[in-house]
């Protein structure tokens, strides 16, 4: 969650330094480079704020849940594996 919060601001701040490198260029052509970064950065930046999104979504979700946790048997490596738990329903897992 963190990182994502991180990765947005990185998005911003490079729109905002792209969109003054734009403005302060004369140049037709870099203008055009400039702008069409400015569009990819913009529209990276709609996909993490979505994820964003969803992944809040889904925090809310979990906290609402009324767990059902069931025993699962997951592989580790060929030679071990470990018990774990999770809710059935919005898969959280539980150490224990
Ligand atoms: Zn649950």
């Amino acid at each position: 969650m963190e990182q994502i919060e991180t990765e947005i601001q990185k998005t911003k701040q490079m729109l905002e330094e792209l969109e003054k490198q734009k403005l302060a260029t004369t140049n037709e052509l870099d203008s055009d480079l400039l702008l069409e970064e400015i569009v990819n950065l913009e529209s990276n930046l709609q996909n993490l704020e979505e994820i964003r999104n969803n992944l809040l979504q889904w925090n809310e979700y979990v906290k609402q849940c009324e767990h059902d946790f069931v025993l699962d048997l997951i592989d580790i490596d060929p030679d071990r594996s470990k018990v774990i738990k999770y809710c059935k329903h919005c898969l959280f897992t539980k150490d224990d």
